[in-house]
């Protein structure tokens, strides 16, 4: 039997084809087809509150029933209290929050901290992520950007994208939006995916100057999403933008599933 076995694989047309068939098996075995990321069975916590300006429970609204939509176990909260419940915070996968400005306890950040260094993701939009709790650095350190300005406050200008090969902004269009346009201090690691192009109507000595609008990465084990859009919640019903902050929130929701993309951008190239 063993004999007539080996003696087949002499033959060179069976040869062939067992060839043939363990490279398709290996083929298929390296790239699996990559499932869509996506919030469906995920349990998502959504935070709320903060500065009114922001519109916080108008974002909720309008987010809160995609995630239901989606298949999210949603949990809602319009307290930062929910940051110290460790059970909580650990069994989650991921957190968006809207929140701008206002106070954290040392408790409460550790809480968040803790729950995006072990693998939970983290999105969010204008000052709900990117201005929230201004005495906390780490904070900040965490989600790689802090709002420094908007010149001219509420004014006409225009996204491009950048990135078209990552799945958040591939096949996006560039568009137009009148809203804040944010001037924020960036941690150059992040990976950027659009950007918008200051005019200097506003303040002279910033004309030309390329601000990352979207952005992707990560602390810790967690993945962090960022878009500094919306001003007004309602500015996320732009088709590009919807299109952008859902892929997004669907990125991040993946941190603990999904192996750690690895990259620091060279911003400043060394030697
Ligand atoms: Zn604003």
């Amino acid at each position: 039997m063993t004999r007539l076995f080996i003696s087949m694989f002499r033959k060179p047309a069976v040869l062939a084809a067992l060839i043939f068939i363990l490279s398709t098996l290996s083929v298929g075995s390296a790239n699996p087809p990559a499932n869509s990321p996506s919030v469906k069975g995920k349990k998502v916590l959504l935070v709320w509150g903060g500065w009114d300006g922001h519109k916080p429970k108008e974002f909720k609204d309008i987010v809160a029933p995609w995630l239901k939509e989606q298949g999210a176990e949603l949990i809602i909260s319009d307290s930062l209290g929910v940051y110290t419940n460790k059970e909580l915070m650990g069994s989650l996968d991921l957190i968006i929050q809207m929140w701008t400005m206002g106070k954290i306890s040392r408790e409460q950040e550790k809480g968040l901290l803790d729950a995006v260094k072990g693998g939970v993701g983290l999105a969010g939009i204008h000052g709900g992520l990117g201005d929230s709790f201004r005495d906390n650095t780490e904070y900040q350190y965490m989600v790689g950007g802090q709002w420094v300005a908007h010149p001219g406050g509420v004014i006409d200008y225009s996204v491009q994208i950048t990135n078209h090969e990552d799945p958040v902004t591939k096949g996006v269009n560039d568009f137009k939006i009148k809203s804040e346009q944010y001037y924020m201090h960036v941690d150059p690691n992040v990976k950027v995916l659009a950007t918008t192009t200051f005019s200097g109507d506003h303040d002279a000595w910033i004309k030309g100057s390329v601000m990352p609008v979207v952005w992707k990465k990560y602390y810790g084990k967690g993945r962090i999403f960022y878009f500094s859009i919306g001003h007004d919640p309602e500015e996320l019903r732009i088709p590009d933008a919807w299109q952008i902050w859902t892929r997004g929130v669907n990125w991040a929701a993946e941190s603990k599933y999904e192996p750690a993309e690895k990259w620091v951008s060279p911003v400043y190239p060394g030697k």
